[in-house]
């Protein structure tokens, strides 16, 4: 039911990429994750029965320095990228992002820095994060609810601090600011309604991306996803919405505006609508893998080639092979595999 044919990447966007994957698919996006770590345990991704307080996660001299993240950085832009996001795990908890922030953003090509946190330490950095060149944030909020909230961040955080970390990105000039939410079935779903109107009017952008089965441990089952038609009906129900254009070719969410002018929101459709024949993202783990989706099974290492001496045409040369290899199309192709083979999990490649 849910196998499709993958739909043709248009050739004229993204001119200034160099080269093309297997399906003709240009490189553009970069997503950094700077920190396996995360102060959250929302089930979905890192429950906390698997990452307890005993769970080994990488330190730091495994994790990229800021000077290997630029380095790599450089490099991927001389191949077309253009835009970059930093997440994690929970980025925020990096200690002294804005100097990498500073350092990424003085890089010439590069057009847009974007950064995805769950915010609870957002509303201290906002300011020093704006300041360093960071353009926009995304910040995941599943629940306003205390109790729900509690359920989806697996008993971390605090909604009122979220909701603060927002009004102080609003107040830096991160913006547009958007908002991600994964919904679950019989678990957060009447969330919903409850984010929209919270949110309607304020210029922040709510988008609902499709509950995955991104990694293993969470079990995924289909019949837990909200398809985005579903919720759009039920949005429709209580304010009228309709379908806009897309921003740009490969935007993946799929945008509606309210009828009265009150702002837009965003279907993220990965389950029920793929949009792999867009998908112009590289992944790069905190350790140095270079990830070609986010369903992938294995990584590139490219730490050890970087920490062993290779010159930076070498390192091209792997990223440009693996990327020329790479005929990734998960999302398209689930029906058949979801449950029979090894993912990566969520908090290592980011989102
Ligand atoms: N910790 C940060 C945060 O939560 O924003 C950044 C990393 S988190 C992995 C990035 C995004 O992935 C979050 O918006 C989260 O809701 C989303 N995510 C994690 N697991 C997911 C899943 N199984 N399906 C859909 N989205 C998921
Ligand atoms: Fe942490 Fe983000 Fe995963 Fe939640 S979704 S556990 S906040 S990495
Ligand atoms: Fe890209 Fe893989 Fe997602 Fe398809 S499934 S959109 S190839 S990350």
């Amino acid at each position: 039911m849910l196998e499709k044919t993958i739909k043709p990447y248009v050739l004229s966007d993204h001119a200034e990429s160099d080269i093309r994957d297997r399906w003709q698919r240009p490189l553009h996006d970069l997503r950094i994750s700077v920190m396996d770590r995360c102060n959250f345990r929302c089930p979905y991704c890192m429950p906390e029965d698997k990452y307890h307080k005993n769970f080994e996660f990488l330190g730091t001299s495994q994790r990229l320095s800021f000077e290997e993240i630029l380095r790599l950085t450089r490099i991927f832009t001389g191949m077309g990228v253009r835009k970059l996001r930093l997440t994690g795990g929970e980025p925020l908890l990096r200690t002294n992002l804005p100097d990498l922030i500073g350092d990424l953003s003085r890089i010439e090509q590069i057009e847009d820095i974007a950064l995805t946190t769950n915010g609870v330490l957002l509303a201290q950095q906002a300011s020093a994060l704006k300041a360093a060149g960071l353009h926009r944030v995304t910040v995941s909020l599943d629940a306003l609810d205390d109790k729900a909230f509690a359920v989806m961040s697996g008993g971390r955080g605090n909604k009122d601090r979220v909701l603060e970390g927002i009004e102080e990105a609003i107040a830096a000039g991160l913006t547009p600011i958007k908002i991600n939410t994964v919904l679950q079935r019989g678990v957060n779903e009447d969330e919903a309604l409850k984010l929209v109107r919270h949110f309607r009017g304020t210029g922040v952008i709510v988008r609902f991306i499709e509950y995955m089965d991104v990694g293993t441990i969470n079990h995924w089952q289909l019949s837990e996803t909200i398809s985005s038609r579903e919720l759009v009906e039920k949005i429709r129900a209580e304010w009228p919405i309709q379908p806009v254009a897309r921003n740009y070719h490969g935007e993946v969410a799929v945008r509606y505006q309210f009828d009265d002018g009150q702002g837009e929101l965003g279907f993220v459709s990965s389950v029920t609508d793929p949009f792999c024949g867009a998908c112009t993202r590289a992944r790069l783990s905190s350790d140095g893998r270079l990830f070609t989706c986010l369903f992938a099974s294995e990584g590139l290492d490219l730490r050890t080639p970087l920490r062993a001496g290779a010159s930076d045409e070498d390192l091209q040369a792997m990223i440009r092979g693996c990327w020329q290899d790479r005929e990734d199309r998960y999302s398209e192709q689930r029906a058949d595999q979801t449950n029979s083979r090894k993912k990566v999990e969520m908090y290592y490649i980011g989102g």
